[in-house]
């Protein structure tokens, strides 16, 4: 039984031989899954000469396609109970997965080819749908026919030796697909993947889930995010699926500590003076810049604050110094396989002058931290004489961390 009619209007007929050479397409046409009509555009021509085209008018290039043969031969065409027609210009909506899936279960396709500059504004009134096949222009619309011929033969049944290779397929549920191997094992020193040949089913599922999202984020994440994707009922699943792969986290870090007597001052691991000789309070050294890039290193992976890690009440914390506690938390986060990218700062204080004392500030936080001191910032600011930090009660700061996932 015919599955599928194709009516194609073309100049070129010549064209669709490719068909009769290519592979699976070719045997689904001689088993008979979907039928090829060539309407030869130039039989339906006007006049002695069968002219199918004329100038435009109003002048410019080219030659335009006449009406009066498409409409011709478009009638000519004895039209099945689900028909459709459609026109190729590169003007149309851009053919997609769906749209041949949609067309799959037609009795009929007609496709109209244009030629040349195009055709007379007038045939558009034939088409049910105008696609195109990407936004570039091709000299004929012989090739974009026989690609819709191509990628709708495929999904008929019976065209296909494994109907399976149809599900898991690049733009089939929006994500692309995963990379596939054959033998040998180990080719140009390319190794096949261990899982591939671990012969474990389940476990290779999960792989290959994970790289059909890995993929379509590298290479084509506009699928992921794009509107009607969000609608399909999995969405849900595959949001959280495509968290689990986001490669940046933010972190954002507050902290405030009251000036006192009989206490050190001590900022990023600086020992400063304060001119009334003040120091900051607390169980720890009271660092508000170590424990504010501290908070937002945690935040940042959703593990807490400084106060989980190391409780005030823990007598082994009384004045630590605080960049050993960056240590522990920076060994935390890159066991976890995250890497600092960037970590911006500000200390408010009203007195003394941090300005001189940042960069030694920076030196002591990139040391602890391994990285580069390009992706620290620290700046420092007064209150304004306003609020707790005006008024010299205390020093605060905020840091803000952004953490990326190592491969
Ligand atoms: N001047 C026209 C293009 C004519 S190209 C314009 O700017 O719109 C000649 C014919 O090739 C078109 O009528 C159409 O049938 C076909 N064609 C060219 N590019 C195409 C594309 N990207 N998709 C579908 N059909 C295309």
């Amino acid at each position: 039984m015919t599955n599928l009619n194709f009516d194609i209007i073309t100049l070129f007929p010549k064209a669709f031989d490719l068909i009769n050479n290519s592979g699976v397409i070719t045997r689904a046409l001689e088993k008979n899954r979907f039928n090829l009509n060539l309407h030869d555009l130039r039989e339906y021509g006007e006049g002695s000469y069968k002219q199918v085209d004329d100038k435009p008018y109003g002048g410019g290039s080219g030659m335009v396609l006449k009406p009066e043969p498409i409409y011709k031969a478009h009638d000519s065409i004895n039209k099945l109970p689900n028909t459709k027609t459609l026109l190729m210009t590169p003007q149309g909506k851009v053919l997609k997965q769906p749209d041949l899936l949609r067309w799959s279960s037609l009795d009929q396709l007609i496709i109209i080819c244009g030629q040349y500059e195009g055709f007379d504004e007038r045939v558009r009134c034939l088409a049910d749908e105008e696609v195109s096949i990407g936004d570039y222009v091709l000299s004929g619309g012989e090739i974009p026919a026989i690609t819709i011929i191509n990628g709708l033969t495929r999904l008929l049944p019976g065209t296909l030796g494994d109907p399976g290779s149809l599900i898991d397929e690049s733009h089939n549920s929006y994500l692309l697909e995963y990379p596939h191997y054959t033998r040998p094992q180990i080719f140009q020193g390319m190794r096949v993947p261990d899982i591939l040949v671990s012969g474990n089913h389940e476990e290779i599922k999960l792989w290959r889930k994970q790289k059909m999202f890995e993929r379509t984020l590298d290479r084509r994440n506009d699928l992921i995010f794009k509107e009607d994707y969000k609608k399909l009922p999995k969405s849900k699943r595959i949001k959280e699926d495509s968290n689990e792969m986001m490669k940046f986290r933010i972190g954002n870090g507050y902290d405030i500590h009251r000036l006192v007597k009989g206490r050190n001052l001590i900022i990023g691991g600086v020992k400063l003076q304060h001119p009334d000789d003040l120091g900051l309070d607390g169980h720890s050294d009271a660092d508000v810049l170590s424990h504010s890039i501290m908070d937002a290193l945690l935040g940042a992976l959703s593990l807490g604050d400084i106060g989980k890690y190391f409780p005030p009440t823990d007598k082994k914390w009384k004045n630590v110094d605080s960049l050993f506690l960056l240590s522990k938390v920076i060994e935390l986060i890159r066991k976890q396989g995250w890497e600092v990218n960037n970590i911006d700062s500000v200390i408010v204080a009203e007195r003394p002058k941090i300005n001189p004392f940042v960069e030694l500030m920076k030196n002591n936080i990139c040391k602890i931290l391994q990285i580069e001191d390009s992706l620290i910032g620290i700046k420092a600011t007064t209150n304004e004489k306003l609020g707790p930090e005006g008024r010299e009660e205390g020093i605060s700061c905020h840091s803000v961390v952004l953490l990326e996932k190592k491969e």
